[in-house]
């Protein structure tokens, strides 16, 4: 989102040199800048120990594709901490680990995305309101259900990277 108008005191913008930033849009009002903002979010692919994904549907996303759990990161939380409690509320779950899976930008919405991988035992999953329907789906079976790929959509490079992670466990072990 680029400003025109002070969000705080609505006075109109004017730019202003910002060291190596060039032009910033800045309020004369409050002397303050206001850099292009986006929103900050987690997305999290959850899998068990038989390598399979939850995959959810929310209605208002779309009726025919899944998604991972995800959500915005509120003032005051931490990435780690926003992603397990998104786990908890969507899901039901509380996860054994989380491993960090990249940044991705999603221009569409404004929004940066911090992905994650998060790992648990199997176990029912238990819906928050927000979410129509789940299930967990065997890996080799996921990406058939995922929004299709496109710039932007951090479903399938962190999912390439979950692929990536259970080969080398699988590779670790016969070592
Ligand atoms: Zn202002």
């Amino acid at each position: 989102m680029h400003y025109k108008y002070c969000p705080t005191c609505g006075s109109k913008l004017t730019l202003k040199e910002a060291g190596d930033d060039g032009g910033v849009p800045y309020c004369e009002h409050c002397a303050k800048y206001w850099f292009d903002g986006f929103s900050t979010c987690v997305i999290i692919l959850v899998a068990n120990e038989l390598q399979e994904i939850a995959m959810l549907r929310q209605n208002y996303l779309s009726t025919q594709y899944y998604s991972y759990v995800s959500g915005f990161i509120q003032p005051g939380e931490n990435a780690e901490s926003t992603a397990m409690r998104e786990v908890k509320e969507e899901l039901g779950i509380d996860l054994d680990s989380l491993d960090f899976a990249g940044t991705y930008y999603f221009p569409k919405r404004d929004q940066l995305m911090i992905g994650f991988i998060g790992l648990c035992k199997k176990q029912p999953l238990r819906l928050s309101s927000e979410v129509n329907n789940a299930k967990w789906i065997p890996a080799n079976e996921a990406e058939s259900l995922m929004f299709p790929d496109s710039p932007g959509n951090a479903m399938h490079p962190i999912f390439r990277k979950y692929l990536g992670m259970i080969i080398k466990k699988t590779t670790d072990s016969r070592m």
